[in-house]
Protein backbone atom coordinates (compact mmCIF):
# COMPACT_ATOMS: atom_id res chain seq x y z
CA UNK A 1 0.00 0.00 0.00
CA UNK A 2 1.05 3.40 -1.17
CA UNK A 3 2.20 6.00 1.96
CA UNK A 4 1.92 9.93 1.04
CA UNK A 5 2.88 11.80 3.11
CA UNK A 6 4.22 15.81 2.95
CA UNK A 7 6.55 17.89 0.82
CA UNK A 8 8.20 20.42 2.91
CA UNK A 9 11.40 22.35 1.69
CA UNK A 10 11.94 20.35 -1.17
CA UNK A 11 11.65 16.90 0.03
CA UNK A 12 8.84 14.35 1.24
CA UNK A 13 8.76 14.81 5.02
CA UNK A 14 10.25 12.98 7.54
CA UNK A 15 8.26 11.98 10.90
CA UNK A 16 5.68 9.69 12.28
CA UNK A 17 2.20 10.26 11.58
CA UNK A 18 -0.51 10.47 14.72
CA UNK A 19 -3.18 10.50 12.40
CA UNK A 20 -3.71 9.00 8.61
CA UNK A 21 -6.59 8.56 5.93
CA UNK A 22 -7.52 6.24 3.83
CA UNK A 23 -7.26 5.79 -0.06
CA UNK A 24 -9.31 3.73 -2.06
CA UNK A 25 -9.58 3.06 -5.41
CA UNK A 26 -13.36 4.15 -5.84
CA UNK A 27 -13.80 1.45 -9.08
CA UNK A 28 -12.91 -1.62 -6.52
CA UNK A 29 -13.50 -0.57 -3.33
CA UNK A 30 -10.22 -1.36 -2.26
CA UNK A 31 -7.75 0.25 -0.17
CA UNK A 32 -4.71 1.43 -1.78
CA UNK A 33 -3.04 3.80 0.62
CA UNK A 34 -2.95 6.04 3.25
CA UNK A 35 -1.91 9.71 3.67
CA UNK A 36 -0.72 11.32 6.60
CA UNK A 37 -2.07 14.15 8.01
CA UNK A 38 -0.40 17.06 9.26
CA UNK A 39 0.09 18.13 12.71
CA UNK A 40 -0.57 22.03 13.65
CA UNK A 41 3.27 21.76 13.98
CA UNK A 42 3.74 20.21 10.91
CA UNK A 43 1.65 22.92 9.28
CA UNK A 44 4.25 25.50 10.86
CA UNK A 45 7.31 23.73 9.42
CA UNK A 46 5.92 24.20 5.86
CA UNK A 47 4.97 27.95 7.01
CA UNK A 48 8.37 28.10 7.89
CA UNK A 49 10.01 26.38 4.77
CA UNK A 50 8.19 28.74 2.60
CA UNK A 51 9.26 31.38 4.72
CA UNK A 52 12.72 31.26 4.00
CA UNK A 53 12.51 30.62 1.04
CA UNK A 54 10.18 33.86 0.06
CA UNK A 55 13.49 36.59 0.42
CA UNK A 56 15.99 34.99 -2.27
CA UNK A 57 12.32 33.61 -4.26
CA UNK A 58 11.16 37.54 -4.80
CA UNK A 59 14.55 38.27 -5.26
CA UNK A 60 14.97 36.29 -8.06
CA UNK A 61 14.83 37.82 -11.89
CA UNK A 62 11.87 37.28 -13.97
CA UNK A 63 14.05 35.57 -16.50
CA UNK A 64 14.88 33.19 -14.23
CA UNK A 65 11.53 32.03 -12.98
CA UNK A 66 10.17 32.07 -16.53
CA UNK A 67 12.93 29.65 -16.90
CA UNK A 68 11.92 27.49 -14.62
CA UNK A 69 8.00 27.84 -15.36
CA UNK A 70 9.18 26.80 -18.87
CA UNK A 71 10.41 23.87 -17.47
CA UNK A 72 7.63 22.56 -15.35
CA UNK A 73 5.02 23.14 -18.35
CA UNK A 74 7.58 20.31 -20.55
CA UNK A 75 7.69 18.13 -17.50
CA UNK A 76 3.83 18.44 -17.11
CA UNK A 77 2.83 17.98 -21.07
CA UNK A 78 5.08 14.98 -21.23
CA UNK A 79 3.67 13.69 -17.88
CA UNK A 80 -0.39 14.31 -18.69
CA UNK A 81 -0.49 10.57 -19.16
CA UNK A 82 0.95 9.34 -15.44
CA UNK A 83 -0.58 12.01 -13.76
CA UNK A 84 -4.32 11.02 -15.31
CA UNK A 85 -3.48 8.01 -14.11
CA UNK A 86 -3.41 9.29 -10.90
CA UNK A 87 -6.63 10.99 -10.89
CA UNK A 88 -8.26 7.80 -12.31
CA UNK A 89 -6.77 5.54 -9.40
CA UNK A 90 -7.91 7.35 -6.62
CA UNK A 91 -11.31 9.89 -7.87
CA UNK A 92 -12.74 7.44 -10.36
CA UNK A 93 -12.65 9.81 -13.26
CA UNK A 94 -12.30 8.07 -16.55
CA UNK A 95 -8.52 8.22 -18.17
CA UNK A 96 -9.65 10.81 -21.38
CA UNK A 97 -11.64 12.89 -18.72
CA UNK A 98 -8.87 12.81 -16.49
CA UNK A 99 -6.04 13.65 -19.12
CA UNK A 100 -8.45 16.75 -20.04
CA UNK A 101 -8.25 17.84 -16.92
CA UNK A 102 -4.42 18.04 -16.40
CA UNK A 103 -4.42 19.35 -19.89
CA UNK A 104 -6.57 22.35 -18.55
CA UNK A 105 -4.11 23.14 -15.48
CA UNK A 106 -1.26 22.94 -17.91
CA UNK A 107 -2.85 25.97 -19.29
CA UNK A 108 -2.20 27.90 -16.54
CA UNK A 109 1.43 27.06 -16.45
CA UNK A 110 1.60 28.39 -19.82
CA UNK A 111 -0.42 32.07 -18.97
CA UNK A 112 2.19 31.54 -15.94
CA UNK A 113 5.06 31.00 -18.14
CA UNK A 114 4.18 35.07 -19.61
CA UNK A 115 4.51 36.41 -16.07
CA UNK A 116 7.22 39.11 -17.47
CA UNK A 117 4.73 40.81 -19.24
CA UNK A 118 1.69 40.18 -16.79
CA UNK A 119 4.28 41.72 -13.96
CA UNK A 120 4.42 45.05 -15.77
CA UNK A 121 3.78 48.16 -14.40
CA UNK A 122 2.77 51.14 -15.38
CA UNK A 123 4.36 54.52 -15.82
CA UNK A 124 3.87 58.40 -16.42
CA UNK A 125 6.14 61.02 -17.23
CA UNK A 126 5.65 64.37 -15.65
CA UNK A 127 2.41 64.18 -14.12
CA UNK A 128 3.00 67.67 -12.48
CA UNK A 129 6.15 69.35 -13.72
CA UNK A 130 9.33 67.23 -12.95
CA UNK A 131 7.49 64.29 -11.24
CA UNK A 132 7.16 60.73 -12.59
CA UNK A 133 4.67 58.25 -11.30
CA UNK A 134 4.82 54.60 -11.99
CA UNK A 135 3.15 50.96 -10.28
CA UNK A 136 5.09 48.24 -8.94
CA UNK A 137 3.62 44.62 -8.42
CA UNK A 138 4.70 42.94 -5.80
CA UNK A 139 4.50 39.11 -4.24
CA UNK A 140 2.84 39.09 -0.93
CA UNK A 141 4.65 36.56 1.08
CA UNK A 142 3.58 32.96 2.01
CA UNK A 143 0.19 32.13 0.38
CA UNK A 144 -1.58 29.18 0.67
CA UNK A 145 -4.16 26.91 -1.40
CA UNK A 146 -6.84 24.34 -0.11
CA UNK A 147 -8.18 21.99 -2.65
CA UNK A 148 -11.02 19.90 -3.72
CA UNK A 149 -11.32 15.86 -4.59
CA UNK A 150 -12.93 16.87 -7.76
CA UNK A 151 -9.61 18.22 -9.66
CA UNK A 152 -7.29 16.55 -7.58
CA UNK A 153 -4.63 18.28 -10.67
CA UNK A 154 -6.45 21.04 -11.91
CA UNK A 155 -7.28 23.27 -8.92
CA UNK A 156 -3.80 23.08 -7.62
CA UNK A 157 -2.71 24.46 -11.02
CA UNK A 158 -4.98 27.07 -11.29
CA UNK A 159 -3.37 28.46 -7.78
CA UNK A 160 0.44 27.44 -7.86
CA UNK A 161 2.14 28.37 -10.82
CA UNK A 162 0.69 31.98 -11.05
CA UNK A 163 1.60 32.31 -7.41
CA UNK A 164 4.93 31.27 -7.73
CA UNK A 165 5.29 33.07 -10.88
CA UNK A 166 4.86 36.41 -9.10
CA UNK A 167 7.30 36.02 -6.18
CA UNK A 168 5.07 34.31 -3.89
CA UNK A 169 5.97 30.84 -2.08
CA UNK A 170 3.33 28.50 -1.29
CA UNK A 171 1.64 25.78 0.81
CA UNK A 172 -1.48 23.82 -0.83
CA UNK A 173 -3.70 21.62 1.28
CA UNK A 174 -5.01 19.09 -1.16
CA UNK A 175 -7.89 16.94 -0.62
CA UNK A 176 -7.39 14.08 1.30
CA UNK A 177 -9.51 11.74 -0.59
CA UNK A 178 -7.28 11.63 -3.75
CA UNK A 179 -3.48 13.13 -2.51
CA UNK A 180 -1.10 11.75 -4.78
CA UNK A 181 -1.43 13.58 -7.60
CA UNK A 182 -0.59 16.69 -5.35
CA UNK A 183 2.75 15.19 -4.54
CA UNK A 184 3.66 14.30 -8.00
CA UNK A 185 3.45 17.86 -9.34
CA UNK A 186 5.72 18.82 -5.87
CA UNK A 187 8.08 16.70 -7.33
CA UNK A 188 7.98 17.62 -10.78
CA UNK A 189 8.22 21.81 -9.41
CA UNK A 190 11.71 20.12 -7.77
CA UNK A 191 12.72 18.59 -10.74
CA UNK A 192 11.97 22.29 -12.81
CA UNK A 193 14.51 23.69 -10.72
CA UNK A 194 12.08 25.69 -8.26
CA UNK A 195 14.29 26.06 -5.20
CA UNK A 196 13.54 24.36 -1.87
CA UNK A 197 10.60 25.24 -0.17
CA UNK A 198 8.81 27.73 -2.81
CA UNK A 199 6.15 24.95 -3.07
CA UNK A 200 5.11 22.61 -0.12
CA UNK A 201 2.60 20.36 0.61
CA UNK A 202 0.86 19.24 3.87
CA UNK A 203 -1.85 16.83 3.99
CA UNK A 204 -4.96 16.06 6.53
CA UNK A 205 -8.35 17.80 7.13
CA UNK A 206 -10.19 20.50 9.50
CA UNK A 207 -6.99 20.41 11.70
CA UNK A 208 -4.63 21.85 9.02
CA UNK A 209 -7.07 23.77 7.61
CA UNK A 210 -7.70 25.84 10.46
CA UNK A 211 -3.55 26.19 11.33
CA UNK A 212 -3.40 27.71 7.68
CA UNK A 213 -6.55 30.35 7.94
CA UNK A 214 -4.82 31.24 11.75
CA UNK A 215 -1.17 31.28 11.16
CA UNK A 216 0.27 34.92 11.09
CA UNK A 217 3.11 34.01 8.50
CA UNK A 218 0.34 33.23 5.95
CA UNK A 219 -0.61 36.56 3.67
CA UNK A 220 -3.15 35.09 1.38
CA UNK A 221 -5.76 31.80 1.24
CA UNK A 222 -7.28 30.81 -2.28
CA UNK A 223 -9.77 27.67 -1.28
CA UNK A 224 -11.89 25.63 -3.53
CA UNK A 225 -14.34 23.74 -1.94
CA UNK A 226 -18.42 23.13 -0.93
CA UNK A 227 -19.87 26.33 0.07
CA UNK A 228 -20.51 25.41 3.96
CA UNK A 229 -16.36 25.43 3.98
CA UNK A 230 -15.80 28.37 1.50
CA UNK A 231 -17.51 30.62 4.08
CA UNK A 232 -15.55 29.35 7.17
CA UNK A 233 -12.80 29.75 5.26
CA UNK A 234 -13.56 33.42 4.01
CA UNK A 235 -14.70 34.26 6.94
CA UNK A 236 -11.93 32.89 9.86
CA UNK A 237 -9.26 34.09 7.33
CA UNK A 238 -10.50 37.90 6.71
CA UNK A 239 -10.94 37.92 10.25
CA UNK A 240 -6.72 37.07 10.49
CA UNK A 241 -6.45 39.94 8.27
CA UNK A 242 -5.75 38.12 5.42
CA UNK A 243 -6.20 38.12 1.66
CA UNK A 244 -8.87 35.24 0.64
CA UNK A 245 -10.63 34.13 -2.66
CA UNK A 246 -13.52 31.10 -1.68
CA UNK A 247 -14.99 29.27 -4.25
CA UNK A 248 -17.97 27.40 -3.55
CA UNK A 249 -20.67 24.61 -4.93
CA UNK A 250 -22.85 25.28 -7.24
CA UNK A 251 -26.32 24.65 -9.20
CA UNK A 252 -25.64 25.20 -13.20
CA UNK A 253 -28.38 25.66 -14.82
CA UNK A 254 -28.82 24.65 -18.79
CA UNK A 255 -31.29 26.28 -20.52
CA UNK A 256 -32.82 24.65 -23.87
CA UNK A 257 -35.07 26.89 -25.96
CA UNK A 258 -37.40 25.15 -28.62
CA UNK A 259 -35.48 26.55 -31.46
CA UNK A 260 -32.64 24.37 -30.03
CA UNK A 261 -31.40 21.78 -32.04
CA UNK A 262 -32.40 19.38 -29.95
CA UNK A 263 -29.87 16.46 -30.66
CA UNK A 264 -27.19 18.88 -29.79
CA UNK A 265 -29.05 20.05 -26.31
CA UNK A 266 -29.56 15.92 -25.50
CA UNK A 267 -25.84 15.35 -26.06
CA UNK A 268 -24.62 18.34 -24.37
CA UNK A 269 -26.82 17.61 -21.49
CA UNK A 270 -25.52 14.09 -21.20
CA UNK A 271 -22.03 15.20 -21.42
CA UNK A 272 -22.28 17.88 -18.97
CA UNK A 273 -24.37 16.54 -16.65
CA UNK A 274 -22.74 12.99 -16.56
CA UNK A 275 -19.41 13.61 -17.41
CA UNK A 276 -17.19 13.25 -14.19
CA UNK A 277 -19.88 11.42 -12.94
CA UNK A 278 -21.11 14.41 -11.97
CA UNK A 279 -18.67 15.42 -9.85
CA UNK A 280 -17.70 19.14 -11.51
CA UNK A 281 -18.38 22.18 -10.09
CA UNK A 282 -19.35 23.48 -13.62
CA UNK A 283 -21.91 20.41 -13.96
CA UNK A 284 -24.91 21.19 -15.97
CA UNK A 285 -27.11 19.95 -13.27
CA UNK A 286 -30.46 21.46 -13.61
CA UNK A 287 -31.74 21.23 -17.25
CA UNK A 288 -34.74 24.01 -18.12
CA UNK A 289 -36.70 22.96 -20.86
CA UNK A 290 -38.15 26.25 -22.29
CA UNK A 291 -41.67 26.17 -23.85
CA UNK A 292 -42.57 22.76 -24.29
CA UNK A 293 -39.24 21.25 -25.61
CA UNK A 294 -38.95 19.39 -22.40
CA UNK A 295 -40.39 15.57 -23.56
CA UNK A 296 -38.20 15.28 -26.96
CA UNK A 297 -35.12 15.90 -24.64
CA UNK A 298 -36.25 13.12 -22.25
CA UNK A 299 -36.63 10.98 -24.70
CA UNK A 300 -33.06 11.81 -26.71
CA UNK A 301 -31.47 11.68 -23.52
CA UNK A 302 -32.99 8.24 -22.71
CA UNK A 303 -31.56 7.08 -25.52
CA UNK A 304 -28.49 8.48 -25.42
CA UNK A 305 -28.01 7.27 -22.01
CA UNK A 306 -28.85 3.72 -22.55
CA UNK A 307 -25.78 4.06 -25.10
CA UNK A 308 -23.48 5.23 -22.54
CA UNK A 309 -20.74 2.92 -20.96
CA UNK A 310 -20.55 2.93 -17.31
CA UNK A 311 -17.36 0.84 -16.30
CA UNK A 312 -13.72 1.73 -14.60
CA UNK A 313 -12.13 4.39 -15.39
CA UNK A 314 -9.02 2.39 -16.78
CA UNK A 315 -11.02 0.94 -19.62
CA UNK A 316 -10.84 2.91 -22.90
CA UNK A 317 -14.54 2.43 -23.93
CA UNK A 318 -15.72 3.70 -20.45
CA UNK A 319 -17.47 7.12 -20.69
CA UNK A 320 -18.62 7.52 -16.89
CA UNK A 321 -16.71 6.14 -13.67
CA UNK A 322 -17.98 5.50 -9.84
CA UNK A 323 -18.45 8.07 -7.65
CA UNK A 324 -15.15 9.37 -5.14
CA UNK A 325 -16.65 7.20 -1.97
CA UNK A 326 -19.33 5.03 -0.81
CA UNK A 327 -20.55 7.39 1.37
CA UNK A 328 -20.87 9.78 -1.14
CA UNK A 329 -22.36 7.57 -3.97
CA UNK A 330 -24.90 7.00 -0.99
CA UNK A 331 -25.70 10.66 -0.36
CA UNK A 332 -26.12 11.14 -4.18
CA UNK A 333 -28.35 8.31 -4.30
CA UNK A 334 -30.24 9.28 -1.77
CA UNK A 335 -31.77 12.31 -3.57
CA UNK A 336 -33.78 9.61 -5.65
CA UNK A 337 -35.69 8.49 -2.87
CA UNK A 338 -36.08 12.60 -1.65
CA UNK A 339 -36.57 13.75 -5.18
CA UNK A 340 -39.67 11.06 -5.73
CA UNK A 341 -41.09 11.95 -2.00
CA UNK A 342 -41.20 15.46 -2.98
CA UNK A 343 -43.18 14.66 -6.44
CA UNK A 344 -40.33 14.70 -9.19
CA UNK A 345 -40.66 11.87 -11.52
CA UNK A 346 -37.58 9.93 -11.82
CA UNK A 347 -37.01 9.63 -16.18
CA UNK A 348 -33.67 7.72 -16.06
CA UNK A 349 -33.05 5.49 -13.04
CA UNK A 350 -29.40 5.13 -12.05
CA UNK A 351 -29.74 2.68 -8.92
CA UNK A 352 -29.92 -0.23 -10.87
CA UNK A 353 -27.80 0.30 -13.71
CA UNK A 354 -25.58 -2.73 -14.66
CA UNK A 355 -21.68 -1.96 -14.80
CA UNK A 356 -19.54 -3.80 -16.96
CA UNK A 357 -16.73 -5.53 -15.77
CA UNK A 358 -17.32 -4.23 -12.00
CA UNK A 359 -18.52 -5.50 -8.46
CA UNK A 360 -17.49 -3.41 -5.69
CA UNK A 361 -16.77 0.22 -5.80
CA UNK A 362 -18.97 3.25 -5.73
CA UNK A 363 -21.35 2.97 -8.81
CA UNK A 364 -24.07 5.11 -9.95
CA UNK A 365 -25.65 5.57 -13.28
CA UNK A 366 -26.68 8.38 -14.87
CA UNK A 367 -29.86 9.55 -13.89
CA UNK A 368 -32.56 12.06 -14.98
CA UNK A 369 -35.20 13.70 -12.63
CA UNK A 370 -38.55 15.25 -14.81
CA UNK A 371 -41.01 17.88 -13.26
CA UNK A 372 -38.97 19.25 -10.14
CA UNK A 373 -39.88 22.17 -8.75
CA UNK A 374 -38.17 25.22 -6.68
CA UNK A 375 -39.21 24.34 -3.72
CA UNK A 376 -37.63 20.85 -4.15
CA UNK A 377 -34.52 19.54 -2.37
CA UNK A 378 -33.05 17.87 -5.26
CA UNK A 379 -33.09 21.56 -6.98
CA UNK A 380 -32.08 23.60 -4.00
CA UNK A 381 -29.29 21.27 -2.99
CA UNK A 382 -25.77 20.80 -4.46
CA UNK A 383 -26.10 17.04 -5.13
CA UNK A 384 -22.77 16.90 -6.72
CA UNK A 385 -23.23 13.35 -8.76
CA UNK A 386 -25.00 12.06 -12.10
CA UNK A 387 -28.41 13.05 -11.43
CA UNK A 388 -29.72 15.76 -13.52
CA UNK A 389 -33.11 17.57 -12.65
CA UNK A 390 -35.73 18.96 -15.19
CA UNK A 391 -37.33 21.97 -14.63
CA UNK A 392 -40.48 22.73 -17.30
CA UNK A 393 -40.88 26.34 -18.21
CA UNK A 394 -43.17 28.81 -20.39
CA UNK A 395 -40.16 31.31 -21.31
CA UNK A 396 -36.77 32.86 -21.21
CA UNK A 397 -38.05 35.24 -18.60
CA UNK A 398 -38.97 32.48 -16.50
CA UNK A 399 -35.95 30.52 -17.21
CA UNK A 400 -33.85 34.09 -16.14
CA UNK A 401 -35.54 34.63 -13.24
CA UNK A 402 -35.58 30.96 -11.50
CA UNK A 403 -31.77 31.19 -12.12
CA UNK A 404 -31.86 34.82 -10.52
CA UNK A 405 -33.73 33.06 -7.30
CA UNK A 406 -31.18 30.57 -7.31
CA UNK A 407 -28.11 30.65 -4.41
CA UNK A 408 -25.44 29.78 -6.24
CA UNK A 409 -24.20 31.44 -9.33
CA UNK A 410 -21.31 29.82 -11.17
CA UNK A 411 -21.82 28.92 -14.64
CA UNK A 412 -24.96 28.86 -16.73
CA UNK A 413 -25.64 28.26 -20.00
CA UNK A 414 -28.19 28.78 -22.85
CA UNK A 415 -29.02 26.10 -26.14
CA UNK A 416 -30.68 28.20 -28.66
CA UNK A 417 -30.61 28.62 -32.78
CA UNK A 418 -31.47 32.60 -31.61
CA UNK A 419 -29.08 35.11 -31.52
CA UNK A 420 -31.32 38.08 -29.66
CA UNK A 421 -32.29 35.86 -27.10
CA UNK A 422 -28.78 34.39 -26.70
CA UNK A 423 -27.41 37.86 -26.33
CA UNK A 424 -30.18 38.87 -23.81
CA UNK A 425 -29.51 35.94 -21.76
CA UNK A 426 -25.48 36.70 -21.71
CA UNK A 427 -26.30 40.10 -20.41
CA UNK A 428 -29.22 39.31 -17.75
CA UNK A 429 -28.22 35.92 -16.63
CA UNK A 430 -26.87 35.65 -12.63
CA UNK A 431 -23.86 33.83 -13.06
CA UNK A 432 -20.39 34.13 -13.11
CA UNK A 433 -19.87 32.15 -16.18
CA UNK A 434 -21.86 31.96 -19.15
CA UNK A 435 -22.13 28.99 -22.17
CA UNK A 436 -23.41 30.24 -25.32
CA UNK A 437 -24.15 26.40 -26.98
CA UNK A 438 -21.36 25.44 -24.76
CA UNK A 439 -22.51 23.33 -21.42
CA UNK A 440 -19.36 23.68 -19.59
CA UNK A 441 -18.16 27.14 -19.93
CA UNK A 442 -15.26 26.94 -17.95
CA UNK A 443 -12.66 29.81 -18.86
CA UNK A 444 -9.52 29.42 -20.82
CA UNK A 445 -6.47 30.35 -18.73
CA UNK A 446 -6.09 34.07 -19.79
CA UNK A 447 -9.91 34.70 -18.64
CA UNK A 448 -10.40 33.88 -14.89
CA UNK A 449 -12.55 31.81 -13.24
CA UNK A 450 -15.80 32.53 -10.88
CA UNK A 451 -18.84 32.37 -10.12
CA UNK A 452 -21.64 34.98 -8.28
CA UNK A 453 -23.12 34.55 -4.62
CA UNK A 454 -22.63 31.66 -2.77
CA UNK A 455 -20.07 30.39 -5.29
CA UNK A 456 -17.74 33.00 -4.46
CA UNK A 457 -16.81 34.49 -1.58
CA UNK A 458 -14.19 37.36 -2.29
CA UNK A 459 -13.79 40.27 -4.86
CA UNK A 460 -11.23 38.49 -7.85
CA UNK A 461 -11.79 35.21 -9.40
CA UNK A 462 -9.11 32.89 -9.74
CA UNK A 463 -6.08 32.18 -12.22
CA UNK A 464 -6.08 34.42 -15.52
CA UNK A 465 -5.47 38.32 -15.00
CA UNK A 466 -7.43 38.57 -11.73
CA UNK A 467 -4.79 35.62 -10.60
CA UNK A 468 -2.01 37.90 -10.56
CA UNK A 469 -3.64 40.74 -8.82
CA UNK A 470 -4.42 38.27 -6.09
CA UNK A 471 -1.25 36.91 -5.55
CA UNK A 472 0.31 40.42 -5.48
CA UNK A 473 0.27 43.99 -4.08
CA UNK A 474 0.36 46.75 -6.18
CA UNK A 475 2.83 50.25 -4.86
CA UNK A 476 2.86 53.65 -6.72
CA UNK A 477 6.13 55.64 -6.81
CA UNK A 478 5.91 59.14 -7.23
CA UNK A 479 9.22 60.57 -8.05
CA UNK A 480 11.66 64.24 -8.11
CA UNK A 481 14.71 64.93 -9.40
CA UNK A 482 14.54 68.65 -9.58
CA UNK A 483 14.14 71.36 -7.32
CA UNK A 484 13.59 69.14 -4.81
CA UNK A 485 14.02 71.62 -1.61
CA UNK A 486 11.58 74.66 -3.57
CA UNK A 487 9.16 71.99 -3.67
CA UNK A 488 9.46 71.24 -0.02
CA UNK A 489 9.31 74.79 0.84
CA UNK A 490 5.31 75.36 1.54
CA UNK A 491 3.38 73.10 4.02
CA UNK A 492 0.23 73.01 1.75
CA UNK A 493 -0.77 69.75 0.79
CA UNK A 494 1.03 68.55 -2.46
CA UNK A 495 -0.77 68.94 -5.73
CA UNK A 496 -0.37 69.03 -9.30
CA UNK A 497 -0.63 73.45 -9.69
CA UNK A 498 0.98 73.56 -6.08
CA UNK A 499 3.81 71.89 -7.80
CA UNK A 500 4.17 73.84 -11.00
CA UNK A 501 4.21 76.82 -9.21
CA UNK A 502 7.10 75.70 -7.15
CA UNK A 503 9.17 74.68 -10.20
CA UNK A 504 8.42 78.14 -11.51
CA UNK A 505 9.88 79.55 -8.64
CA UNK A 506 12.50 77.29 -8.77
CA UNK A 507 13.79 77.56 -12.24
CA UNK A 508 13.59 81.44 -11.86
CA UNK A 509 16.13 81.55 -9.21
P1 LIG B 1 -14.99 20.19 0.67
O1 LIG B 1 -15.48 21.55 0.94
O2 LIG B 1 -15.52 19.07 1.49
O3 LIG B 1 -13.38 20.13 0.83
C1 LIG B 1 -12.56 21.08 0.23
C2 LIG B 1 -11.27 21.20 1.06
O4 LIG B 1 -11.61 21.68 2.36
C3 LIG B 1 -10.52 19.90 1.26
O5 LIG B 1 -9.15 20.14 1.18
C4 LIG B 1 -10.94 19.45 2.66
O6 LIG B 1 -9.95 18.71 3.31
C5 LIG B 1 -11.19 20.75 3.37
N1 LIG B 1 -12.27 20.67 4.35
C6 LIG B 1 -13.37 19.86 4.32
N2 LIG B 1 -14.15 20.09 5.39
C7 LIG B 1 -13.56 21.07 6.11
C8 LIG B 1 -13.89 21.75 7.31
N3 LIG B 1 -15.00 21.46 7.98
N4 LIG B 1 -13.06 22.71 7.76
C9 LIG B 1 -11.93 23.02 7.09
N5 LIG B 1 -11.57 22.39 5.95
C10 LIG B 1 -12.37 21.43 5.46
O7 LIG B 1 -15.22 19.92 -0.89
P2 LIG B 1 -15.02 18.56 -1.70
O8 LIG B 1 -16.10 17.60 -1.33
O9 LIG B 1 -13.63 18.11 -1.62
O10 LIG B 1 -15.25 19.10 -3.19
C11 LIG B 1 -16.52 19.22 -3.77
C12 LIG B 1 -17.06 20.62 -3.60
O11 LIG B 1 -16.16 21.56 -4.18
C13 LIG B 1 -18.38 20.83 -4.34
O12 LIG B 1 -19.21 21.60 -3.52
C14 LIG B 1 -17.98 21.59 -5.59
O13 LIG B 1 -19.01 22.36 -6.17
C15 LIG B 1 -16.89 22.44 -5.07
N6 LIG B 1 -16.02 22.90 -6.13
C16 LIG B 1 -16.13 24.20 -6.50
C17 LIG B 1 -15.36 24.67 -7.53
C18 LIG B 1 -15.46 26.09 -7.96
O14 LIG B 1 -14.63 26.51 -8.74
N7 LIG B 1 -16.40 26.89 -7.49
C19 LIG B 1 -14.47 23.83 -8.18
C20 LIG B 1 -14.36 22.50 -7.77
C21 LIG B 1 -15.16 22.05 -6.72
Amino acid sequence: MKQITHWINGKPWVGTASRRGKIFDPATGLQTGEVDFATVAEVDAAVDAATAAFPAWRATSLAKRTSSLFALRELLASHIDDVADILTSEHGKVKADAAGEVSRGLEVVEFACGIAQLMKGEFTENASTGVNVHSLRQPLGVVAGITPFNFPAMVPLWMFPLAIACGNTFVLKPSEKDPSASIFLAEMVAEAGFPEGVFNVVHGDREAVDRILTHPGIAAVSFVGSTAVARHVYETAAHEGKRVQALGGAKNHMVVLPDADMGDAAEAAVSAGFGSAGERCMAASVLVAVGGCGDELVERIQARVTRLTVGNGTNADSEMGPLVTAEHRDRVASYLAIGEAEGAKIAIDGRDREVKGASAGYWLGPCLMDEVSVDMRVYTDEIFGPVLSMIRVDTLDDALSLIERNMYGNGAAIFTGDGAAAQRFETEVAAGMVGINVAVPVPVAYFSFGGWNSSLFGDLHIYGPDGVRFYTQSKVVTSRWQNIRQHHSSLAFPSGSGSDKANKEGSKK
